[in-house]
Order: C-alpha cells, then structure tokens, then sequence
C-alpha cells in the first residue's frame, strides 16, 4: 500500500509513476504532458513482465501508465501482478486505438480509465481522478479498520465488565454471608435483651443483608447467562413447560393463576437457559397481575426462520414509555412493597435471547395485559402439541 497516498492527489507532491511501454517517444510524450500538468514525478520505464514485478517490488509506485500492446507483454497483465503483490495502485491504459468492445472490457477487469495517445491531453484529468479514488477508497478502508478495531474494543471491555461483574458478585458472596449469618444470629441471641430500638436496628441489618444476598445472586445469574458458548442441544419447549410450571406451583396456587401452552417447539437451545427465559416471563406474568386470577398463555410460531414466542396476560399492563426500560438492569415500574424482584429478570431474559442470535420485546398497554415475545433460530425440526 502507498505510503504518500495524502500527498498524491495533489500536483505538488512526488509521484512515482510506472510507464509499461516500448516506445521511447511515447515514454516521452507522456512525461511531457504530465510536466506540462504540473506533476511532480520520477518514473521507471519496463517492457516485460519480470521487470514490472521487480519494480513494483523495490520501488512501489503510486500509478502505472500502461501500453495495451507490447512486443513481448500486454499492459493489462500488469493488473494480476498488483493484485499478486497486494497493492492497490491505479492503472491507467494509455494506448492507440483501442475498440470500444476491448475499452469496456479493460475496465470491467480493472483497469481504471483509457486515454489513446491521440489524446493525451486528456491524461492528467485522468490521472486527477485516479489518484482521488484510490485516495477515497483508502480513506474508506482506514475508516472500516478503525471501525472494526472499535468493535472489537468495544466486546473486549464488555467481555472485561461482565468478568467484573461475575467476580464482584461470587466472591462478595462469602462475606455477605458472614454479616447475614452473624446479624440473624444477633437477632436471635439479643432479641428482647437490649432495647426496643437496638431489636429494630438488628432487624433493617437482617433485612439489608438478605435484600444483598437476593441482589448479589441475581445479578451473578444475570453475569452468567449466554456466558457459555450457544449449545446445540434439543430441548422439547412442552417437556420443558412442565418443569417451570412446577417450579412456579406456589405463586400459581396463591394467585389461582391458569397457563396454558401449546404446540410449542423443540429449540436448539441450552434447556436451562430456556426454562430460565420462560419462567422468568411466566413468572412476571402471575407476579404483575390485576385482582382478578391471571390467565396465561404460551404460543410459538414459525416466522422467518425463526421461532416466534409469546407469552401472554391479562395483567396491570405497560405504558409505551417504558416498553424498552423494563429491558435493563435495575430498571423498574413499582417500588418494592407494591411489586417484590429486583429488576434483573428482563434483562437476563434479553441477554439469553440475544445470546441465541434472537430479539425480545413487549407488546403492551396500560390496564390490557402484555405479550412478551421473543425469538428463536428455528433449527428444530418437530413441533408437538401439549397443553396444561
Ligand atoms: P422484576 O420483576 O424483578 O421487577 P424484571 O426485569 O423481570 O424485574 O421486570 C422489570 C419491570 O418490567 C417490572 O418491574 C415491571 O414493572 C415490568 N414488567 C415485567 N413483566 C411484566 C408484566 N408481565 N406485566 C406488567 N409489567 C411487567
């Protein structure tokens, strides 16, 4: 790659030209206009295909003015050899007559513009031109390397946060259980022993340091989903649904809640991980419910490729506002005594799905319940149908 391309494109600067050509006239003809243009130029002359390479090689130049026909080479096998060398020079064909048919064709394998020596006054607009591109084209590689090399920051530092994260909240875990453990153990031991006030102190300490624990925990859970690398096992969504409802049978007895399902899909994804995701939405479902028992439903279809889910209530609803929030860490609607949960169970279920190459959002209004749907690659092959 040149070095000087900034300078290039302007008159001034030194330009290293490489003319493909046998004719000493010609050679000199074509320098002439190129002085008479104002350029400021060395150039090698060479006729043969071992002489361009080493030149190319010792000398990179910044432009190549090439003959169409040589006694023994042709300008246009100039062009494989720069590719070879992996240098992106212009070459511009300055030749004879040249049919209209050849010209295109020229162009189509590279070549970046023709001028017939009949006409070389045209040449140095050509030459502007060439050297403007290539000084454009560099421009727009440097700007995708510069992106690339951001990206790539970019998931390096969230790959060092979520280690962060991961390490903060496991090896918090230990002594947080000391001051839970020894705070419970105060309250035990002293209630009623000290003061009124010293019994009300104990208790907030007891409750903070549970209140931690359900944070610490959760936000460890949030580190680690789609830590692992997407696994490709089949885990049938109905066998599946069993399990979490089972794991939900308290709130669904206290809230007379009714889930149903059907028809849904074996997915290529970590069964885990699955059940987490819908648990964590059913589970939002019965919690965020109007007085009346909830009913929820689970549906999936196939929708370009992927699965589509849906997990359905008749529920307190979201405003439009909110819609994209609720998908972040620590981002919440109600405060603690109206709605138990720490925020962490959207933004576990959106790293989970984008993990799998998915999307998750929220169709919702205020007082109409809410459908929380979510993507899935379809690579499965099976849909059986079950209901609860
Ligand atoms: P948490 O449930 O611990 O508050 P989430 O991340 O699961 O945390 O949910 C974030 C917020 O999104 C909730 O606090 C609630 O305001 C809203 N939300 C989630 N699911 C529902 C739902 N099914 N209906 C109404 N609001 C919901």
């Amino acid at each position: 790659m040149s070095a000087g391309s900034k300078e290039v494109e302007t008159a001034d600067a030194k330009l290293h030209v490489l003319q493909v050509e046998d004719n000493p006239l010609d050679v000199e003809l074509v320098q002439r206009e190129l002085r008479r243009a104002g350029f400021n130029f060395t150039s090698a002359v060479v006729q043969t295909k071992e002489d361009f390479t080493r030149e190319v090689r010792e000398h990179c130049p910044q432009l190549v003015l090439a003959d169409y026909n040589l006694p023994q080479w042709r300008g246009m096998e100039a062009l494989p050899i720069l590719e070879e060398e992996g240098i992106d020079v212009p070459l511009i064909l300055v030749t004879g007559a040249l049919g209209e048919v050849t010209a295109v064709e020229c162009l189509k394998q590279g070549a970046t513009d023709y001028v017939l020596k009949g006409a070389l006054a045209r040449l140095p607009v050509s030459i502007h031109r060439a050297l403007r591109e290539k000084y454009l084209r560099e421009q727009r590689k440097q700007a995708e390397r510069e992106l690339a090399q951001m990206v790539e920051e970019l998931a390096r530092s969230n790959e060092e946060l979520e280690r962060f994260a991961y390490v903060a909240s496991h090896d918090l875990q230990e002594p947080l259980r000391m001051v839970a453990s020894y705070t419970q153990l105060l309250g035990e031991r002293y209630r009623g022993k000290l003061d009124e006030n010293a019994d009300k102190y104990i208790g907030y300490a007891v409750e903070g340091a549970q209140r931690m624990q359900t944070l610490i925990q959760d936000l460890l859970a949030f580190s680690r989903a789609g830590r692992n690398k997407p696994t490709g096992g089949d885990t049938d969504c109905n066998l599946l649904m069993k399990d979490v409802l089972l794991n939900l049978t308290a709130s669904i007895q206290e809230s007379g809640a009714v889930v149903t399902y059907d028809a849904l899909p074996v997915v290529s994804t970590d069964r885990l991980q699955m059940s987490q995701l819908l648990q964590n939405l059913i589970g939002n479902a019965i919690k965020f419910r109007t007085q009346k028992p909830p009913a929820i439903s689970v549906k999936a279809e196939e929708v370009n490729g992927f699965w589509q889910f849906g997990v359905s209530d008749d529920g307190i609803g979201i405003a439009p506002e909110h819609v994209d929030a609720i998908f972040s860490v620590f981002h919440r609607l109600h405060t603690r005594a109206e709605y138990s949960g720490n925020g962490i169970g959207l933004a576990i279920c959106k790293k989970i799905v984008e993990h799998y190459g998915g999307k998750i959002w929220v169709e919702s209004s205020p007082g109409q319940g809410s459908t929380f749907k979510f993507t899935l690659p379809a690579r499965a092959t099976q849909t059986k149908g079950a209901s609860a």
